[in-house]
């Protein structure tokens, strides 16, 4: 288990991946010089560390960085109940613009959370950048804060996918593209 022979179709190649990025990425940067005062990227660990890594370096406005993580999912496929903050910021979030960046939004329990989270730390507003969405699967709504904004690079069919940082078991992760890992990999 781990290796490329485990994906069955690849979705988003690297150099769509690539293409995206940049397009998301001055679409951030166009909203970062309108709304004045500072931003802190933060990113979800672990699913997040590439998609956020090749976003900043595209974004030349001065910025901060930090990342959290929250366990929601334990090695299967399906998230379960309430996600808990298991490593918190190192950055105070008060007074600031926070761009939430994450791997993908599910059933959006995980990003709600985090919003309400740094809501309560005395974030000015709270936008969202997730590679993708998968809104077939929402239960709960993703309400953002603060007239912060949502960037999602691709909304993506109601597969497990994994690669560019997302994982099966902490696998597949440095894979540069996103594919459809093979059901029989998670249901043996
Ligand atoms: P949610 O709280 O929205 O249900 O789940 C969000 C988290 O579940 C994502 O950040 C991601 O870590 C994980 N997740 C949801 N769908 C997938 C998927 O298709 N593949 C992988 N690898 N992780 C997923
Ligand atoms: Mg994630
Ligand atoms: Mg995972």
């Amino acid at each position: 288990m781990g290796s490329e022979s485990d994906i069955e179709r690849i979705l988003y190649t690297e150099s769509d991946i690539s293409k995206r990025v940049s397009d998301l990425a001055a679409e951030i940067s166009a909203d970062l010089s309108s709304s004045g005062g500072s931003t802190v990227f933060v990113g979800v660990a672990t699913g997040a560390f590439l998609l956020i890594a090749d976003l900043v370096r595209r974004i030349s406005a001065p910025i901060t960085i930090d990342f959290i993580r929250v366990e929601s999912y334990g090695s299967g496929t399906e998230s379960c109940g309430e996600p808990r903050i298991s490593c918190d910021l190192k950055l105070d979030v008060t007074g600031k613009h926070v761009v939430l960046v994450e791997d993908i939004v599910d059933t959006g329990r995980t990003l709600s959370s985090l919003i309400s989270y740094l809501e309560k730390k005395g974030a000015t507003s709270v936008s969202v950048c997730s590679l993708l969405d998968k809104p077939s699967r929402r239960k709960v709504e993703v309400k953002l804060v603060g007239g912060g904004k949502l960037y999602i690079g691709f909304e993506c069919p109601d597969y497990f996918v994994v690669g560019y940082g997302m994982d099966y078991a902490e696998l597949y992760r440095n894979l540069p593209y996103v594919g459809i890992l093979k059901p029989e990999i998670y249901t043996k």
